[in-house]
C-alpha cells in the first residue's frame, strides 16, 4: 500500500506532521490526502441529450478513471462523442476500445504532470491502434471522435472528423478546443489528402453538375480524418488534432456534441442558448434549439460538462472585465458563489477566466506526433505497445525503403506492421502496394 501513495505530495503532508506526531495513522495520511485533492479539484457535473435519425451517434462517459489503481486522489474522467457513418460499428469498436488503448501507451509509474505531459502523445498511438485494430476486422464503417480528458483543472481535447467541442469558461471568452476535419473547410487537409493520392471534388450528377460537399474519392467522405473507412483510402488518417488547456479555479463548461448541432447552432449560441441550466438541461436545450432551428436532418447529440469550483472556493474580487456584460449575468446564472467557507482557496487576481494553453498539435504525420520521447520504453511499439526487439524495431523517423533517412536508429520504434500504417498514411504507395499483396 505504501509505494501507491508514494507521491510527492504524500511525503510533503507526512513531513509537515512528523514533528508534531511520529506516529500518524496511515488512514489519517489518507484523508489529508483526499481532503487536499477535494481542494484542488473542481466539482464535475455532466449531462448528455441526443435525436436520432440513424442510430449512429454515440456518446462515452467515464468519470471513475485511476491513473494509478486504487489511489482515489489520481481520478480522472473521459467523455466522448463518437459520429458513426454508413453503419455503427466504427462507432461502437472506438467507444470500447479507444480508452483502453490510449492508456496503454502512458507507463503507469508517471506523476500526474509528467502523466499530463505524455497524455498527447498517447492520445495519438491510441487513436491509431484503435483504427489499425478496426480495419482488421474488414468493416467498411468509419466514425469521428472527439475525445476530452478531465484531469484536475486540466482538460485534453484529442478529435478526428467534425464533431466539435467548444469551452465557454467563467468569465472568459468563449473558444474551440477542436479542428474541424472537413474537406470543404480546411483547405491544409484538403492538400494533404492530394498529395496523399487521394482526389477531392463534388459528387457529379446526371448533367455533369456537382452537388452537396468536397468528398475525398475513391468512397466519397466528406471528412478528412476519421477512424475506421478502411475502403477510403489511408490518407483519411486517425491522427488527432489535440489540444491541452488549464482552467482556472472559476471553472468553465464543455459543449461536446456532433455535427447534427453544430450546423444548427453558432459556438455562441450553443453557449448561450443553455447558460444558466445545469448541465443535463443544458445538454437538451442544446438538441432542442438545434432541432428548431433545422430540424431533425441527422444525429444531433450533445454532451456538456461542468467543472465548477469546490464548495470552499471564495472568488477574489476580481477587477472589472474587459469583456462583455453576458460574463456577469453568467456567474449570477450559474450561482458559483462561495457559501460560507472555513477554507479559502488563494485566487490570484484576474484569474477568473484565464485558459492557460499547454499543448496544441495537430500535424497528420506520425513522427511529427510520437517525436523522440522514449518514455513508453525503447522495446515496445509506440503505436500497439507490442514487444520488439532492437533489430526489429523500425524507427517512426525511417523513410520508406526507398527514402531511407539519417535518423533511421532514433526512437520512438515501431513494429513492422505499424510501420506499414504510418507508411501508408502518408501516401506511400509503396507501402499500400505491400499491403494489398498480403491481403491476397
Ligand atoms: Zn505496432
Amino acid at each position: 500500500m505504501g509505494s501507491r501513495f508514494g507521491y510527492k505530495t504524500k511525503q510533503r503532508t507526512y513531513a509537515a506532521h512528523a514533528h508534531v506526531d511520529n506516529m500518524v495513522p496511515l488512514a489519517s495520511l489518507l484523508k489529508l490526502e483526499l481532503e487536499n485533492d477535494k481542494i484542488e479539484s473542481p466539482i464535475i457535473r455532466h449531462g448528455e441529450a441526443f435525436q436520432t435519425k440513424k442510430g449512429e451517434d454515440f456518446t462515452l462517459t467515464k468519470t471513475d478513471c485511476h491513473r494509478v489503481e486504487g489511489d482515489l486522489s489520481s481520478s480522472f474522467a473521459v467523455f466522448g462523442i463518437l459520429d458513426g457513418h454508413n453503419g455503427a460499428s466504427a462507432a461502437i469498436f472506438a467507444k470500447e476500445n479507444l480508452l483502453k488503448d490510449v492508456i496503454s501507451a502512458l507507463p503507469s509509474t508517471l506523476s500526474r504532470d509528467d502523466w499530463l505531459a505524455a497524455l498527447p502523445r498517447a492520445l495519438v498511438a491510441g487513436f491509431v491502434k484503435t483504427d489499425k485494430d478496426f480495419q482488421e476486422k474488414e468493416q467498411t464503417s468509419g466514425t469521428t471522435v472527439t475525445f476530452v480528458v478531465v484531469d484536475r483543472w486540466t482538460v485534453t481535447v484529442a478529435s478526428v472528423g467534425d464533431s466539435r467541442c467548444i469551452l465557454d469558461p467563467q468569465g472568459g471568452e468563449i473558444s474551440t478546443l477542436t479542428v474541424d476535419h472537413r474537406l470543404e473547410d480546411n483547405e491544409e487537409e484538403r492538400d494533404r489528402v492530394m498529395k496523399s493520392g487521394g482526389e477531392v471534388g463534388r459528387l457529379s450528377i446526371a448533367g455533369g453538375a456537382e452537388i452537396g460537399p468536397l468528398r475525398c474519392w475513391p468512397g466519397g467522405l466528406c471528412l478528412s480524418r476519421s477512424i475506421g473507412d478502411v475502403d477510403v483510402g489511408e490518407f483519411i488518417v486517425p491522427i488527432p488534432h489535440v489540444k491541452q488547456i488549464k482552467l482556472s479555479k472559476a471553472g468553465g463548461r464543455l459543449i461536446i456534441a456532433s455535427d447534427g448541432v453544430w450546423d444548427a447552432l453558432s459556438n455562441e449560441k450553443a453557449a448561450s442558448c443553455c447558460r444558466g441550466l445545469p448541465a443535463e438541461l443544458a445538454a437538451r436545450q442544446v438538441v432542442k434549439e438545434s432541432l428548431r432551428v433545422r430540424g431533425l436532418r441527422d444525429d444531433t447529440t450533445c454532451l456538456v460538462v461542468d467543472l465548477m469550483p469546490p464548495e470552499n472556493y471564495i472568488p477574489f474580487p476580481s477587477p472589472p472585465l474587459p469583456v462583455k456584460k453576458k460574463g456577469k449575468l453568467k456567474s449570477w446564472l450559474f450561482g458559483w458563489r462561495s457559501k460560507e467557507s472555513t477554507a479559502v482557496v488563494p485566487n490570484k487576481p484576474g484569474e477568473s477566466g484565464i485558459v492557460e494553453e499547454l499543448f496544441e498539435e495537430g500535424s497528420a504525420r506520425l513522427a511529427e506526433r510520437l517525436g523522440s520521447d522514449l518514455s513508453s520504453g525503447v522495446f515496445n511499439c509506440a503505436v500497439c505497445q507490442v514487444h520488439i526487439t532492437l533489430t526489429d524495431g523500425i524507427s517512426v523517423h525511417a523513410g520508406s525503403i526507398f527514402s531511407m533517412t539519417n535518423r533511421m536508429l532514433e526512437g520512438p520504434f515501431l513494429c513492422s506492421s505499424c510501420k506499414l500504417k504510418k507508411d501508408a498514411m502518408e501516401g506511400n504507395q509503396t507501402a499500400r502496394g505491400i499491403n494489398v499483396a498480403q491481403c491476397v
